[in-house]
């Protein structure tokens, strides 16, 4: 795409404006020249289609977009007065997670202990599609009585003591319990009452607590590695991150359940909006959505809840698992949650002295120090954890926001995102080259051939995506995260 197509703003050259062609419904682009060119047409479309959508006020293009559903993954948008699903996605609260723990990098050097924390971590938490607790515990079995307190509760004591969680791990959520439509815990347990009837063998969704899912979920081990500055400093004190120590990160979201609830959701919506013949934003049924005060937004808002609450416990419990796998490997290791954040959600936000919706779509919450939401939490001054996965071998980072994260609705990427689609990638790229690759990086993994559509080379360049994050004053790195091994589908 054509530079032209951006107007400049600020000093940076990694903030842009892109007109949609609506009267003063500019989109703010996050990005260095070089990112701004890899947004292509269907992506830029996407995000004009969004802008100019009902009731909504801002969007923002973050530099890992690429065309998604309806709405770009990697892209911001709020409204006041609507709710879009699309947005959402149908990964409700695909989530990462980091788990500290207290060994030191050169205890995990050799690759025979490498190769058995694969095996104890891939025991307790199977990947796959489909793939629930093959070999959990009797004593963390989640059949459907404690699967419902899982959606309506969220990581609430009484469900973290069920499942052997630290409770205190509830603390290093982003969110660590949602709400229904009214604020009530109520509305979703009368919710999910009303659901069960017709929902497809919900124990079986139930048993996938603590499992990856398949795709680009995923699980890594990495070495951390404190940028050397005081700020970056301080901040790993109060995050827990130790410097040279090995940390865990995780990647997935809400499973079968998400799935369902989400897809449950747009059928209804483009039931209705064809039933009443009402005009599709840009003409995609993708971009369904609802007025809030509806009966179908808060149908929506609590089904979104629930299936967040899964996403919530289920980070939660595999973080748990992989410390009791560290554990069996080496035993006395002892481990913290850093935190929990999410990249597809919606959340009722403060933007402009309103209230709205912020719909995140493969964008992460960046609230910085002083930030009003970070008042009574353990980050008040230095800003919550970000955490962004770039890929195996460019390596991932912990961030923390800037002031100059308000021009973009205090939020940042969520990754590198992609470059090549899932086929281009299967077409473009050689499995011996990129199974060669890993060998070459030192960085084990769990499959005998990686998958080619989750190579590296499959994603942007991640250090520009970074350049264009910090020369856009939304937020700084605190740690860069090596991976040791990954564990993927
Ligand atoms: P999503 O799939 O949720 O849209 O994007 C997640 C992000 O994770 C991608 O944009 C990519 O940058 C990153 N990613 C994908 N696979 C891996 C992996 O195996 N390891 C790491 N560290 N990052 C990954
Ligand atoms: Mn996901
Ligand atoms: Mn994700």
């Amino acid at each position: 795409s054509a530079p032209s197509k951006f107007q400049m703003i600020a000093d940076g050259e990694a903030t842009a404006i892109l007109p949609t062609g609506g009267k003063q419904k500019p989109i703010t682009v996050i990005g260095t020249e070089a990112i701004r060119a890899t947004f292509d047409d269907l992506c830029l479309q996407q995000a004009i289609n969004s802008r100019l959508a009902p009731g909504v006020t801002d969007l923002v293009l973050n530099p890992d977009a690429h065309c998604g559903y309806g709405a770009p993954v990697g892209c911001v948008m709020v409204s006041p007065t609507h709710i879009y699903p699309g947005p959402v996605g149908v990964d409700i609260k695909c989530s990462m997670s980091l788990l500290q723990t207290s060994l030191p990098a050169d205890a995990i050097l050799d690759r025979p202990t490498r190769r058995a924390l694969i095996n104890a971590i891939c025991e307790r938490t199977p990947t796959g599609a489909g793939r629930g607790q093959r070999n959990a515990p009797k004593s963390r079995h989640v059949g459907e009585a404690l699967g419902k307190r899982v959606l309506v509760e969220g990581a609430s004591r009484g469900v973290c003591e069920e499942l052997g969680i630290p409770p205190e791990w509830a603390a290093r959520c982003e969110d660590s319990a949602h709400v229904g439509h009214d604020d009530s815990t109520g509305a979703l347990a009368l919710r999910l009452e009303q659901l069960l009837p017709q929902m497809h063998r919900f124990d079986a969704k139930m048993t996938q607590l603590g499992s990856y899912g398949g795709g680009n979920h995923f699980g890594e081990c990495e070495v951390v590695h404190v940028e050397a500055n005081d700020r970056a400093r301080e901040a790993a004190r109060v995050f827990g991150l130790v410097d040279g120590g090995v940390a865990f990160l995780s990647h997935c979201g809400s499973r079968g359940i998400g799935h369902q609830l989400a897809s449950g959701q747009f059928k209804a919506l483009q039931g209705k909006f064809t039933q009443w013949d009402i005009p599709l934003p840009g003409g995609d049924r993708e971009l369904v959505y609802a007025p809030l005060g509806t009966p179908e937004a808060d149908a929506y808002i609590d089904d979104m809840a629930l299936g967040a609450n899964f996403a919530t416990v289920n980070h939660l419990l595999i973080n748990a698992l992989v410390l009791e796998a560290f554990q069996e490997v080496l035993p006395g290791v002892a481990g913290q949650l850093v935190y929990f954040i999410s990249h597809n959600i919606a959340r009722k936000e403060v933007v402009n002295n309103n209230i709205a919706w912020v719909h995140r779509k493969g964008a992460t919450r960046a609230f910085p120090a002083g930030h009003h939401a970070l008042r009574d939490t353990p980050f008040a001054e230095t800003g919550h954890p970000i955490l962004l996965p770039g890929n195996p071998q460019a390596g991932s980072v912990v961030m923390a926001a800037d002031a100059g994260a308000a021009v973009s609705c205090y939020s940042v990427n969520h990754g590198a995102g992609r470059q090549l689609g899932r086929k281009a990638a299967k077409r473009a790229l050689d499995q011996k080259e990129v199974d060669r690759s890993f060998e070459e990086a030192d960085i084990l993994t769990n499959c005998r051939a990686y998958p080619i559509d989750e190579a590296p080379a499959a994603y942007k360049d991640f250090d520009e995506v970074l350049r264009s994050v910090k020369s856009a004053g939304l937020a700084s790195e605190v740690a860069r995260l090596k991976a040791k091994f990954v564990i993927k589908d």
